[in-house]
């Protein structure tokens, strides 16, 4: 029989090989305890931070909602709209079931990779906070429980002088002394001056060495009081990649990121292979399906996922596990508000590798303001134990950010 387009994503629509709700699965049994709930509504809101964050809340019959957020992208507010009818009438403790449910409702659409992954994500967040909730206990417990109680945090940093190597190194000291951090990322993708044609990738000798300096001047003056990792926004050729890391060897590099386009895994291996300098990538990947290319090719050093964007806590964890058989940390790329930053720390406190979440947030001046609690202090976020995610939206704040023409999610 040929199924149209419309019938697919009817969630009434007959059985599919396709469709794993309870109905057709046959888990529809009552459950003891409290826990017979249902799905009622999934609810998004956008807030205008360095990056449109895009909060997801999943409401249910018993009152409980779940708080989660979805990596920025076009059209993802568009694609939880359009996967609410395949949750509404849901248990929301069956997170591993939903979200393969919504990846094969959504495989015509594009949920190998991209920005249906990413609406996953936040639902799959907020499913997270909302069983937390539920079972009254915190996240990190569903996933197994817990390696350690504060999750490392790494300061994106970013000054005016960007290529200015002294003023670097006097950020560097700044973030260290003044707002506690003991890890931190520059931008090394900045211009030398020296730069003849961007398109071609090729770095020329002396970009190369203006990259260095900046290099020797923040490792130089950070010394042993923090790890720095260096980040290239997939900007450059394979050779001139290599020439670069060779370039590098000589200072105490965290990781040197993303030096090549994230298209090609083999010249990503042969260019972290080529090197003794730690090579990380993986923050433009999605699912472990793609990310255990990434690690079992030898292609990274150390693996970087973006929680709320690869799939959620439970894929991370995945991408984790498979990390750890080749014994690579998990350094998770983040840009995201307190929640999903949040969540990205209960998956930390989880999994035994990993090194550290990211916080990218350090100028906006009132990231904190978004939930009640106070995440991140003194360069550790402690790993709530409240149910759930453990943070609260303040929902004044959430309403004072909003996308301009946003509307505020309900607050029961
Ligand atoms: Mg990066």
């Amino acid at each position: 029989m040929t199924k149209d387009y419309a019938d697919l994503h009817d969630p009434n629509a007959e059985y599919t090989a396709r469709d794993l709700s309870a109905e057709t699965m046959g888990v529809t049994a009552k459950r003891g305890g409290g826990r017979d709930i249902e799905i009622t509504d999934v609810q998004t809101t956008m807030v205008d931070g360095n990056f449109p964050w895009t909060l997801v809340r999943v409401y249910t019959d018993a009152g409980i909602v779940g708080t989660g957020e979805a990596y920025w992208g076009a059209g993802v507010p568009e694609l939880i709209e359009r996967m609410t009818p395949f949750l509404v009438g849901e248990n929301p403790l069956d997170i591993d079931r939903l979200y393969e449910h919504l990846v094969q409702k959504m495989s015509g659409e594009g949920s190998i990779e991209g920005v249906t992954v990413t609406a996953i994500s936040g639902i799959e967040v907020a499913l997270h906070d909302l069983a937390g909730k539920i079972l009254e206990l915190p996240a990190y417990q569903l996933l197994g429980g817990k390696y350690r109680d504060e999750m490392r945090v790494y300061c994106d940093c970013h000054t005016e002088a960007e290529a200015d190597p002294e003023a670097c190194a006097d950020e560097a000291e700044r973030v260290i002394e003044e707002l506690g951090y003991d890890a931190l990322k520059f931008d090394l993708d900045v211009p030398s001056g020296h730069e003849k044609d961007r398109a071609n990738r090729h770095l020329r000798p002396a970009e190369i060495r203006h990259k260095a300096e900046i290099v020797e001047h923040i490792t130089d003056r950070v010394g042993d009081r923090a790890d720095v990792a260096f980040d290239c926004h997939w900007s450059y050729a394979a050779g001139s990649a290599k020439r670069l890391a060779a370039e590098l060897e000589p200072y105490d590099v965290w990781w040197l990121e993303d030096p090549v386009p994230p298209e090609n895994l083999d010249v990503q291996e042969e260019v972290t292979k080529s090197t003794r300098t730690p090579v990380v990538a993986g923050e433009n990947r999605y699912r472990v399906t793609e990310l255990r290319r990434l690690i079992e090719n030898g292609g990274v050093d150390i693996v970087a996922p973006d929680m709320p964007k690869v799939g959620g806590m439970r894929e991370t964890r995945k991408i984790a596990d498979v990390a750890s058989g080749r014994y690579i940390p998990v350094a998770m790329h983040n840009v995201s508000s307190p929640v999903a930053t949040t969540a990205a720390a209960h998956v930390g406190a989880a999994v035994p590798n990993a090194l550290a979440v990211e916080y990218h947030s350090y100028e906006l001046g009132w990231w904190s303001d978004l939930v009640e609690e106070s995440v991140i202090e003194d360069g550790y976020i402690t790993v709530p134990e409240e149910p759930g995610l453990g943070v609260t939206l303040d929902m004044d704040a959430v309403a004072e950010h909003m996308v301009e023409g946003e509307t505020l999610f309900d607050e029961r």
